[in-house]
């Protein structure tokens, strides 16, 4: 078995070293590194053109990298490009789907390309809550049925690594946590996955690490968890009703010293009357860390 460069002996299964691209002199990405291991979902987080979508198009051989190095299943992307390509599953944001063909016929058309011959388009179909539509021409989908439609072909070829462009971008929140429950499956079969959100609560709720991307570099790669914890502060809301009978609404930061006197200061002269913890936001310490938001 190939060693990894942290000496386990896993080898990731999507390793980045150092990737840049440029669209002619405008550097899009700039020395981005990261790996992802079998099982585990990365969530790429940043706002329109940090550099996402250049990043994926370099991971599933669209874009070659003008430096830096891709392995995917331990294989050099350069010069294994089509070997892998039957390994991996990709959901681009764009919709490029048949409007005169079926949800099925796109399956179908799809495991041909991939050399599938046991595929079951009902069960698939099934997965993404699409079983009652199949049979439909995708001209009648909704956007989120498309959405859906997306990700199962993604998945016909029962793919190693998973590859997502925004995959609910835009969706109502059931679609949403559909296809995320589709994406946490794959995880939990070994899959790796990669996607990518500009949505705090998708990269918090989904990924069990969030890199930070912005102006095509990383700023910070860990969990959710420990990103709100080493650079987030959390706060108290406190609710007080003073002698004269207004509430006032007092915020009190917890973290660092003295929290109780600040806590108790907060409630003298009046009843105390409700008090509400506010984590940290990825958001927050996402503008903490680069200096912008994600919108
Ligand atoms: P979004 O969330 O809007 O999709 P993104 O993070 O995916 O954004 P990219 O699409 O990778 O960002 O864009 C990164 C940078 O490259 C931006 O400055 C963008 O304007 C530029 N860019 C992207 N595609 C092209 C292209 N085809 N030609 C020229 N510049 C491009």
């Amino acid at each position: 078995m190939q060693q990894s460069r942290d000496g386990t002996g896993t080898t990731p299964a999507i390793s980045v070293q150092d990737v840049h691209f440029s669209y002619g002199s405008r550097p899009a990405v700039r020395g981005v590194s990261f790996d992802v291991a079998r099982g585990e979902v990365l969530g790429f987080l940043g706002p329109n053109g940090a550099g996402k979508s250049t990043t994926i198009k370099m991971l599933t051989g669209q874009y070659r990298p003008a430096k830096g190095r891709i392995e995917l299943l331990g294989e050099d992307l350069a010069t294994h490009r089509s070997a892998l390509q039957g390994r991996i599953g990709v959901c681009f944001e764009e919709k490029n789907l048949y409007p005169t063909l079926s949800g099925v016929e796109h399956l179908r058309f799809f495991a041909r390309l991939h050399g599938v011959r046991d595929l079951d388009p009902g069960a698939l179909l099934a997965r993404v809550g699409l079983e009652t539509r199949g049979r439909d021409r995708v001209a009648g989908y909704s956007k989120g049925m498309r959405q859906r439609l997306m990700i199962a072909r993604a998945l016909v070829n029962d793919p190693e690594v998973l590859i997502l462009d925004e995959p609910s971008d835009g969706l109502d929140p059931v679609s949403a946590q559909a296809i995320r429950s589709v994406i946490r499956e794959q995880a939990e079969r070994g899959c790796a996955v990669l996607i990518t959100t500009h949505d705090m609560w998708e990269a918090d709720a989904l990924a069990d690490r969030v890199a930070f991307i912005h102006d095509g570099r990383l700023y910070a790669l860990d969990t959710p968890e420990r990103l709100k914890l080493a650079h987030g502060t959390r706060s108290a809301r406190v609710r007080v009703r003073r002698e004269d009978g207004a509430v006032d609404e007092r915020v009190v930061e917890l973290d660092g010293e003295d929290m109780g006197r600040r806590l108790a200061e907060a409630t003298v002269g009046g009843e105390l009357l409700t008090i509400h913890t506010d984590e940290a936001t990825l958001e927050a310490v996402f503008v903490q860390m680069t200096g912008r938001g994600l919108t």
